[in-house]
C-alpha cells in the first residue's frame, strides 16, 4: 500500500488548536493500527523558529536529530508517541533556501525560477519526505490561516499534490471557528463559510470540516455549514472546548467517528480502535487519587504560556504518574528578585527552573534555587536552570563569590559555566547550538540513575554553555554530585546534591521526551518527591 495523505488547514483565526487537533487525529489513526508520520509546514520566512523570541513564537521544540522546530511537533510526539525529525517541520525560509541553492547550482537548467512550479515543487518534495514504506498515513498541517499571503504557495502545493495522488489517496480537513456572539445569543457560521470560500477559490474543497466552538451547535447550524461549505452534514464535526485536559480532544473526535470517516475517505479498512491505555491515563488525570501538589515554575517568559509548553505538559505527565492533581504556580523570576524567594515560594512543594537565555531574571532564579536547597524543597533544574543551580552552589556553598556563567557575566572571576569548546568562534545565531540527542552515562546510585532505572540514556540538548570542567573538583569537594556525564567523561550533564530530599538538575531538556502515557522518569520522580514533601 502506498502512503495516503491528510492535509490540515486552518481558517478564521489562529490559535484554534490545529496542531492539537492534527495530533489527536494522529493518535486515533495510530490506535487503529496505522503507521503514521506528521509534519507541519510553516509559512513564515524564518528558516526555523530557533532565532525567534519566546514571546513571538512560544517554545522552540527540538527533535532527536537536532532541528529547532515548531511547538506543534511537541503535540504530535506527546499524543502519538511517534518521533519527529528534521522533515517534520519546514518553513518558507527553508523552502526558499533550498530553491535558491538549487538555482545557484544551476539546477533549473536555464529556466526562470517561479513560485509555480519551482517553489510548489519544493514544498511537495518536503511533503514527500515523510512518505516512505514504513508509513501508511502522512499528516501535514499547514500553519497560518487560509487567506494569509504567505500561505498561498502551500495551499497551491497541496492542491496540486491532492490532484496528483488521485481519488481516495488524500483528504483535506479544514479547522474553523464557529463563534458564539453573546450579545445576539447566536452562533455564527459566516466566518467558516468565508474561510471555506477562500479555499474553494483556489481549488481546495475540504471534505471534513472541524468546527471549534464554545458550546455544542444545533441541527440548523450543522445544516447551514454543510450547505454553504459544500460538505455533507455528517462531515461537519464539532470540537467544543474540553472540560479538563487537552488529552480529552481525541475522545471527543472519536465519539463523532472522525477517525472512521477519515479512513473511509482514504479507502482504508476501519480496524479496531484500542484506547485502553489512553483512557486509563485520562481517568488518573481527571480523578487523581493522591491529592494536590503545588509546583513553582520560575522563569522569565511566564506571561507567554507557550514559552514553557513542554515543561508544563511534562509536569502534567509527572502528576498523572504520581496520581496527584497538579497546581502550577507560574512565577516571574524578576518578582522573586523584588519580593524575595520566601514570600513567593511559600507553600510550594517543588521548584522547577526551566531553560532560558540572557541575564534578565537570572538572580531571581538563583534566589529561588537557594531557597529550595536550604529548605529541603524538591528542585528540578533544566538547562539554564541547571547552570543557575551550579552558580548558586559555587557562590553560597563553595565560597566562590561572584561565580557566574560567561554568557551572563563575561568578566566573572569564577566562570563555573562557560562556552562549550565547539562554540568558540561561532558567530551565526541560527541552528548553531549543541542541538538534538546526545548519549549520557549516569552515575550508579544517584537519584537520576534511580529515576531512569538505567545508566545509559540519550536526551535532547539546546545550549551553547556548559559546566566548566575546571571547577569540577572544587564543586564536588563542596558536596555537588556529578550524576551524569557524556560518554567521554568531558561534559557534565546532570548534577545533584547529597543530603537533600530531591535536587536534580540536567543540562538537557527532558521535557521533550515526556508523554502522558509514559511520563519522563525525571518529571515523574520530581513530582513524586514533591508529593512526598507535603
Ligand atoms: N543560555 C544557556 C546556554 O546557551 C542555556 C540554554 C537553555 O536553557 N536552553 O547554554
Amino acid at each position: 500500500m502506498s502512503c495516503k495523505h491528510i492535509f490540515v488547514t486552518g481558517g478564521v483565526v489562529s490559535s484554534l488548536g490545529k496542531g492539537l487537533t492534527a495530533a489527536a487525529i494522529g493518535l486515533l489513526l495510530k490506535r487503529r493500527g496505522y503507521r503514521i508520520r506528521m509534519q507541519k509546514l510553516d509559512p513564515y520566512l524564518n528558516v526555523d523558529p530557533g532565532t525567534m523570541s519566546p514571546y513571538q513564537h512560544g517554545e522552540v521544540y527540538v527533535t532527536e536529530d537536532g532541528r529547532e522546530t515548531d511547538l506543534d511537533l511537541g503535540h504530535y510526539e506527546r499524543f502519538t508517541g511517534i518521533t519527529c525529525d528534521q522533515h517534520s517541520n519546514y518553513t518558507t525560509g527553508r523552502i526558499y533556501s533550498n530553491v535558491i541553492a538549487r538555482e545557484r547550482a544551476g539546477g533549473y537548467l536555464g529556466k526562470t525560477v517561479q513560485v509555480i512550479p519551482h517553489v510548489t515543487d519544493e514544498i511537495k518534495r518536503a511533503i514527500r519526505e515523510i512518505e516512505d514504506d514504513q508509513t501508511d498515513i502522512a499528516i501535514t498541517e499547514i500553519g497560518g490561516t487560509a487567506g494569509d499571503i504567505e500561505s498561498q504557495p502551500y495551499l497551491e502545493a497541496i492542491r496540486q499534490y491532492h490532484h496528483e495522488l488521485g481519488p481516495g489517496n488524500s483528504l483535506f480537513i479544514h479547522l474553523t471557528l464557529v463563534p458564539y456572539i453573546r450579545a445576539a445569543g447566536e452562533m455564527k457560521t459566516k466566518p467558516s463559510q468565508q474561510s471555506v470560500g477562500i479555499l474553494r477559490s483556489i481549488g481546495i474543497v475540504p471534505e471534513l470540516l472541524i468546527c471549534r466552538c464554545e458550546r455544542p451547535f444545533a441541527a440548523e447550524h450543522r445544516a447551514k455549514l454543510a450547505l454553504f461549505c459544500g460538505v455533507r452534514p455528517e462531515h461537519v464535526i464539532e470540537e467544543c472546548d474540553v472540560a479538563n485536559s487537552i488529552y480529552e480532544v481525541p475522545l471527543d473526535l472519536m465519539k463523532q467517528q472522525v477517525d472512521e470517516k477519515i479512513l473511509k475517505f482514504l479507502e482504508l479498512p476501519v480496524r479496531e480502535l484500542d484506547m485502553a491505555e489512553w483512557n486509563t491515563m485520562l481517568d488518573r488525570l481527571i480523578r487523581p487519587p493522591n491529592g494536590e501538589v503545588v509546583i513553582a515554575v520560575v522563569g522569565k517568559y511566564i506571561s507567554q504560556r507557550d514559552s514553557y509548553k513542554s515543561v508544563y505538559e511534562a509536569l502534567a505527565h509527572g502528576a498523572v504518574s504520581a496520581g496527584v492533581k497538579l497546581n502550577i504556580r507560574m512565577l516571574e523570576s524578576e518578582e522573586i528578585e523584588q519580593e524575595g524567594a520566601a514570600a513567593k515560594l511559600k507553600g510550594v512543594h517543588g521548584v522547577l527552573v526551566p531553560g532560558g537565555f540572557g541575564i534578565r531574571g537570572v538572580e531571581g532564579k538563583i534566589g529561588a534555587i537557594r531557597y529550595a536547597r536550604e529548605n529541603g524543597i524538591p528542585f528540578f533544574g533544566i538547562c539554564l536552570g541547571m547552570q543557575c543551580a551550579v552558580i548558586e552552589f559555587a557562590r553560597h556553598v563553595c565560597g566562590l563569590e561572584e561565580a557566574n556563567s560567561t554568557e551572563l557575566a563575561p568578566g566573572t572571576p569564577h566562570p563555573v559555566i562557560s562556552l562549550l569548546d565547539g562554540q568558540r568562534g561561532v558567530t551565526d545565531m541560527g541552528g548553531t547550538m549543541r542541538l538534538g540527542a546526545y548519549p549520557c552515562c549516569l552515575t550508579r546510585g544517584t537519584k537520576a540513575a534511580q529515576a531512569y532505572g538505567q545508566e545509559q540514556i540519550a536526551e535532547r540538548h539546546r545550549h551553547r554553555y556548559e559546566f566548566n570542567p575546571a571547577y569540577r573538583d572544587v564543586l564536588e569537594k563542596g558536596g555537588l554530585v556529578v550524576a551524569g556525564l557524556s560518554p567521554d567523561g568531558k561534559l557534565v550533564e546532570v548534577v545533584e546534591l547529597k543530603g537533600h530530599p530531591w535536587f536534580v538538575a540536567c543540562q538537557y531538556h527532558p521535557e521533550f521526551k515526556s508523554t502522558p502515557v509514559a511520563a519522563h522518569p525525571l518529571f515523574a520522580a520530581f513530582v513524586e518527591a514533591a508529593a512526598a514533601a507535603r
